[in-house]
């Protein structure tokens, strides 16, 4: 053992050799966090099951869209013994089939066996597969990972048709990637609005009014029946339940994720949607984790990486014998990575009884932005067209800030928020200003 660096103890005893499952974004965080603890275990291994080495998940959208070159997805490669004498392997290429809680050991589809003193799940997910025929055939594409973004730009440089499934945040990233290699693209929403879990109706219609003004098709109440098969076990068309036929060259499935919960359940850690944790990132075994999109924390299940951050953070300072809080749920922003589209939204769509809505529409410039208020502070936003006040109102919503009779500032877009913040602690009847200004 090193004699400078006392090894990472908890509450658990001495962390001699940890391994992740999984080189996804959360893995990849975990170790550059532990890394820089001084009681970070002495070994980690990390085991993925994609050949590259880690990268940023949430670039794939901007580099289908031919935005970014390939390099700049890479998330910064990991030394093999870091300052404090961590030594770091990452086992590429190779994935976990088998936990022994007993024994703590892994095992891989390679053969090879892992004794772990600690054990990180962090699988991650993958793309939801209706279950409708047809979703085997060559030509039907997920969007998660690099192969398969890698998969759709080689199919675009035929150009041809594409159906993307689904009219959420993904779809509509993989879709505008599509288009923008030359592809004919159609979307079909099952619900009546894009983004309808994110989006009121009004911001939803100028989404699809500037997509189809950029040449994408939009079906809303479009259902999924079957996806057609040209015979020789390649998709031809995409069925919807009113006999619609959309013939495709590819289809891509965007219609949510499923937690990579697999290696977990079957080692009969206790698992729901995904695998269960409580505030420290612990599964039902004390001896093993979970992190990112594979864990369930109460009913949350996770999608964007800013909640995953913060798990990161506890299960690190837990790893490192560190004291620090527990992790609790936050509510998350969305914003969509479609260049030349400017949207924002947090918080609840549809207003209550208990809500005062405001609204400001401008439909020659394009910019609506909706406030759910509820007694005086922000509950909700939507921001379309000038988005830029929208990380700070999220913030305000987080801190609970009451408005009061500045509120209708908040619309204008443009309020000085900084004056705002003032005139809120320090000076009322100049928000009185502000909000007679503003209307
Ligand atoms: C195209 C796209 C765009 C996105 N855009 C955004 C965005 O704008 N904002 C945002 O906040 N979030 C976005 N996300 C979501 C974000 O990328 C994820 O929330 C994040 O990557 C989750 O991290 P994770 O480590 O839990 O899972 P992942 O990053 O998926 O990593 C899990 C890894 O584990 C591997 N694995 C699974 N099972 C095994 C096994 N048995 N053995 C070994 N390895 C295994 C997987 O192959 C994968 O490499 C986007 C996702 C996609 C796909």
């Amino acid at each position: 053992m090193r004699p400078d660096a006392p090894t990472s103890t908890d509450d658990r005893g001495p962390i001699d050799h940890l391994v992740i499952v999984g080189n996804g974004m959360a893995a990849h965080r975990l170790v550059a966090t532990l890394c820089d603890k001084p009681r970070a275990p002495r070994r980690i291994t990390v085991i993925g099951v994609e050949t590259s080495h880690a990268y940023n998940r949430i670039l794939l959208s901007p580099w289908l869209a031919g935005e970014m070159q390939r390099d700049a997805l890479c998330l910064p490669e990991r030394a093999a013994t870091t300052q404090t004498g961590t030594r770091i392997e990452t086992r590429l290429g190779e994935r976990v089939t088998a936990i022994d809680r007993e024994a703590r050991r892994v095992t891989t589809d390679r053969g090879a066996s892992l004794d772990y003193d600690r054990l990180v799940l962090a699988t991650g997910s993958r793309s939801a597969m209706p279950p409708v025929p047809g979703m085997t055939l060559d030509g039907v594409h997920g969007f998660r990972d690099l192969g398969d973004a890698e998969a759709l730009a080689r199919a675009a440089r035929h150009g041809g048709r594409a159906v993307v499934i689904g009219g959420g945040l993904l779809g509509l990233e993989a879709a505008e990637g599509l288009r923008k290699r030359g592809m004919r693209v159609r979307v079909i929403q099952r619900s009546s609005r894009l983004m309808n879990r994110q989006l009121d109706a009004t911001a939803a219609g100028l989404l699809r009014g500037e997509l189809e003004a950029r040449g994408l098709e939009v079906i809303t109440d479009g259902h999924l029946s079957e996806l057609e098969d040209n015979g020789q076990g390649r998709v031809r068309a995409v069925i919807l339940a009113d006999g619609t036929r959309l013939a495709a060259d590819h289809v891509v499935i965007a219609t949510g994720i499923t937690p990579n919960v697999e290696p977990g359940r079957a080692a009969g850690l206790d698992c729901d949607r995904a695998i269960r944790v409580d505030e420290w990132l612990t599964t039902s075994d004390a001896a093993i984790h979970a992190l990112g999109e594979c864990c369930q924390f109460g009913s949350s299940t996770f999608g964007l990486v800013e909640p995953i951050w913060q798990q990161v953070e506890v299960l690190a300072a837990r790893l490192a014998g560190e004291a620090g809080p527990g992790y609790r749920d936050h509510p998350t922003a969305t914003k969509l990575k479609i260049s030349g589209v400017s949207l924002y939204a947090f918080g609840p769509i549809e207003a209550t009884p208990e809500h005062d809505e405001l609204t400001y529409h401008d439909p020659e410039q394009g910019e609506y932005r909706r406030l759910l208020l509820r007694d005086g502070h922000i509950d909700g936003a939507v921001l379309y067209g000038d988005t830029a006040m929208g990380p700070w109102l999220f913030d305000r919503s987080q801190d609970g800030m009451q408005f009061g009779s500045a509120r209708r500032a908040l619309l204008l877009g443009q309020a000085d928020t900084e004056t705002l913040i003032d005139d809120q602690a320090s000076a009322p009847q100049a928000t009185d200003t502000l909000a007679q200004e503003a209307a």
